[in-house]
């Protein structure tokens, strides 16, 4: 039998992946959504998160939608109501509260899942055992896409909270701290704030081990989501957010779409939930508060969608 799951912030993801990851899965049922706007169709629709807690008990598990800043009450109010969590990236506003929340699942024997989508793209897993054996002299993410296009009016992202350039840019940092095969830190960032917002539109982050990063959300027309790595063994990229492995120039697999990366976190989940056991994996958020608390400021022209 299938678990039930409740959809909570029915917004762009929600409906873009979500909604059809669930419609396909051979474990989860979509049995509610929670939406102060949004709903699915022949599916129970809540307004508020506290009614659905009480009213539908069957719900064991709860997929979290909304922007990282809300986040954390719904989160804390699910495990305190004895439900499994699946935490849309980045998984929180900040660090201390997902570790909080972890705690909390901990102490409840829930499952808490804070999920990393670019982590399923199709040549990811390829690509850390290609790197594993090898020596990396350099390493260069450039991650350019428009802001315009994949987060239309979402002014959050400009918000306290929001990260920016970041919210993108963690997909790539979810990517590189998965293949690398020893960890790199943060050792200085430029950082481009536009005049009249509170976070970065563009970011330019510099690591040891010669790894460095790219991130822009001013790209118009097509879109770059490019990781190159040159080892002691050869020259490797993944192109296309991590679906397409490329070996010494050469196109070895892959494909351009996004859409197993959602069936693929489903299932992963069903299978932590089945473990009894959680997956927190901070790496990709630590890189950023680092890049934002060692960040040189640079501020640039205003930006309104
Ligand atoms: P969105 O459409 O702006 O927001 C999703 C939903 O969250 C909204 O429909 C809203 O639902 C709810 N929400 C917004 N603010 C809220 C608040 N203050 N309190 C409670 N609920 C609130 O955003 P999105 O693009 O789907 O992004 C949501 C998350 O998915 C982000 O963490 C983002 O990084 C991640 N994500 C987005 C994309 C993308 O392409 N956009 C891709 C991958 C991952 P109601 O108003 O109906 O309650």
């Amino acid at each position: 039998m299938r678990g039930k799951v409740a959809l909570v912030g029915v917004g762009k993801i929600a409906r873009d992946q979500h909604v059809p990851a669930l419609a396909a899965s051979p474990d989860w049922e979509l049995a509610a959504t929670v939406s102060r706007s949004g709903r699915v169709e022949g599916v129970e629709a809540f307004a508020d998160f506290a009614t659905f807690l009480a009213a539908r008990p069957d719900v064991g598990m709860v997929s979290l939608c909304m922007p990282p800043a809300p986040r954390f009450a719904y989160a804390e109010a699910a495990l305190g109501a004895g439900r499994h969590v699946m935490l849309e990236k980045p998984p929180g506003a900040t660090l201390a509260e997902v570790q909080a929340l972890a705690a909390l699942a901990q102490a409840g024997g829930l499952t808490l899942y804070a999920t990393w989508h670019s982590r399923m793209a199709r040549a990811v897993a390829a690509a850390r055992a290609w790197l594993a054996p090898r020596r990396i002299l350099r390493a260069h993410v450039t991650w350019r896409e428009d802001v315009r296009h994949w987060h239309p009016g979402q002014d959050w992202v400009f918000e306290p909270g929001g990260m920016g350039v970041f919210d993108p840019g963690i997909n790539a940092l979810s990517i590189l701290t998965h293949v690398l095969p020893a960890p790199v830190h943060v050792t200085g960032a430029v950082l481009d704030y536009p005049a009249n917002r509170q976070t970065p539109i563009a970011a330019r982050i510099d690591f040891t081990g010669n790894v460095s990063a790219d991130f822009d959300w001013r790209q118009e027309g097509p879109q770059t989501w490019d990781m190159d790595f040159d080892t002691d063994a050869g020259a490797m990229s993944l192109r296309h957010g991590g679906n397409e492995l490329w070996v010494d120039g050469a196109r070895v697999s892959g494909s351009d779409s996004i859409m197993g990366e959602y069936p693929a976190l489903y299932a992963r989940m069903a299978g932590l939930v089945a473990a009894g056991t959680s997956e927190i994996d901070l790496a990709p958020m630590i890189h950023v508060a680092d890049a934002m608390m060692l960040g040189r400021r640079e501020v640039v022209a205003p930006f309104d969608f």
